[in-house]
C-alpha cells in the first residue's frame, strides 16, 4: 500500500510499505477515509523525536472503514466507519480504568528504548515513532488499530467524515484543556494559538460557561475563523499589546485559565538552531504565566518535544498558580464529542482548509507546517 513516510529531517515521501496486518486479538484493520496534518506531527520533521527511522509511516489523526477484525473484537464489526483516537491504549491498567488513556501503562512497546529524562510513559501515539509505541498512523492506505474497542468509536450517520476526523485528536484535546483547566461559569479564558486546537479548546471553553475566551495568534485568517466559529475574540500579537489587553478584558486581574496551545515551532529554524534540545518555544508559555490572575490556572497542551530556558518560576509559585500539562488527549470524551458533532453543536469541518490526495502529503505538511495559503489543517484522501 501507498503511506506518507517520514525520509529524512525536512523530508516526507510518498512510499511503498508492507500492508498492515492482525497481529493481536484485539485488532481492527482499517481502511482510511481522511486523514489530518496535526500539530504533533511537527516535532516529527525536523528529525527532533528519538527513535525515529526512515519508513515511519505518520498520522495521528484519522476515520476510516473496518475491513478486518480479530477475534477478540467485541464492538465493532467489517463495514463499521470509524474515528480512531490518536491515543493508544490498552483499556485495562490503572490509569486507563480512570479514563486516563493518554497515561496508559501497556501501549508504549518500546519504553526501554527511550531516554527516561526525554520523556516518561505515555501512551503510544498513532504516527509517531518508536519512541511513542511505534505505531504506524493514518497517513496510508490502511491502518492496524490495536485494542479496538477501546480507541475506535463508531461515527453517527449523519456526520461526515470531513467533521467527524477531527474527533480522533483536536476535539478531546480542546475539551481536555477546558477540563484540566477547570474552567468555570464566568471565567475568562486566554488561548495562544489559533490552530484547531486552540479554537476547539475556545469551544469547549465557552461549553463550560466561559464569558470571555481571548485567541492570541499572528495569523489573520486563524483569527477571524476562531472569532467566527468558536466566539472568540482575537488579539494579533503582532499588533496589540497582549498583556494590557488580557487585562483589560478580565477586570484588570488577568485571565483565569491560560491555556498554551501554540504547539511546536516551525521545524526548520529548530532543528537548525538547537539540535533538537532546548528546543521548545518558551515565549507563549511566559506571556501566559505572566497574565494569568493569582492563583489562576496555565495549561499547556502538547507538540512540545524538549527543554525550555528561562521558565518564570518565581512568579508561577510568588502568584500560586497551577500548571497543568496535557499532551495528548483521553479517549473518554470521543464518543461524547461525535454526539455532540450529530446534534451540529460542535463543527469542525472549516478546520480542513486544504484538501489534497495522500499523493500530495508532502505538500499538505509544507503548507501546515509554514501556516500558508491560510492552511489550519490539511486533510488527505487515500
Ligand atoms: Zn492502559
Amino acid at each position: 500500500m501507498r503511506a506518507l513516510c517520514w525520509v529524512a529531517a525536512g523530508e516526507l515521501g510518498v512510499r511503498e510499505v508492507p500492508d498492515p496486518e492482525l497481529r493481536n486479538a484485539r485488532d481492527v484493520i482499517v481502511r482510511v477515509r481522511r486523514s489530518a496534518t496535526s500539530g504533533g506531527d511537527l516535532p516529527l520533521l525536523s528529525g527532533r523525536h528519538p527513535l525515529l527511522r526512515a519508513g515511519d509511516v505518520l498520522g495521528a489523526e484519522f476515520l476510516g472503514e473496518v475491513v478486518e477484525i480479530g477475534p477478540g473484537v467485541r464492538r465493532h464489526r467489517v463495514g463499521d466507519r470509524v474515528v480512531v483516537g490518536a491515543s493508544v491504549a490498552c483499556g485495562g491498567c490503572w490509569y486507563c480504568r480512570q479514563g486516563r488513556h493518554s497515561c496508559c501503562d501497556n501501549a508504549h512497546a518500546d519504553l526501554a528504548g527511550v531516554d527516561p529524562d526525554w520523556t516518561r510513559s505515555d501512551a503510544g501515539c498513532f504516527g509517531r515513532p518508536r519512541a511513542a509505541g511505534g505505531f504506524a498512523g493514518g497517513h496510508a492506505e490502511y491502518v492496524r488499530v490495536p485494542y479496538a474497542d477501546v480507541s475506535a468509536f463508531r461515527v453517527p450517520d449523519g456526520v461526515d467524515d470531513d467533521r467527524a476526523v477531527f474527533a480522533a485528536d483536536a476535539a478531546p484535546s480542546g475539551w481536555l484543556a477546558a477540563e484540566v483547566g477547570a474552567v468555570r461559569p464566568g471565567d475568562v479564558v486566554a488561548i495562544w494559538g489559533a490552530g484547531a486546537v486552540g479554537q476547539l479548546t475556545a469551544w469547549a471553553a465557552v461549553r463550560r460557561g466561559a464569558t470571555r475566551v481571548l485567541i492570541v495568534d499572528r495569523y489573520e485568517e486563524r483569527l477571524r475563523m476562531a472569532e467566527r466559529h468558536c466566539a472568540a475574540e482575537p488579539l494579533d500579537y503582532r499588533r496589540d499589546d497582549i498583556a494590557a489587553e488580557l487585562r483589560d478584558r478580565s477586570g484588570g486581574r488577568g485571565p483565569d485559565v491560560c491555556v498554551v496551545a501554540v504547539g511546536a515551532p516551525p521545524a526548520r529554524s529548530v532543528a537548525d538552531r538547537f539540535g533538537g534540545q532546548h528546543a521548545d518555544r518558551p515565549d507563549a508559555l511566559r506571556e501566559a504565566v505572566h497574565a494569568c490572575r493569582k492563583s489562576g490556572m496555565v495549561v499547556v497542551l502538547g507538540g512540545t518535544a524538549g527543554f525550555v530556558d528561562a521558565f518564570p518560576l518565581g512568579a508561577l509559585t510568588e502568584r500560586r498558580l497551577t500548571l497543568h500539562g496535557a499532551g495528548r488527549p483521553d479517549l473518554r470524551d470521543v464518543p461524547m464529542l461525535l454526539d455532540r458533532m450529530a446534534r451540529d453543536e460542535l463543527r469542525t469541518e472549516h478546520l480542513a482548509t486544504h484538501r489534497l490526495p495522500l499523493a500530495r502529503g508532502p505538500e499538505g505538511y509544507a503548507l501546515f507546517r509554514d501556516r500558508a495559503d491560510g492552511c489550519v489543517r490539511a486533510v488527505f484522501t487515500p
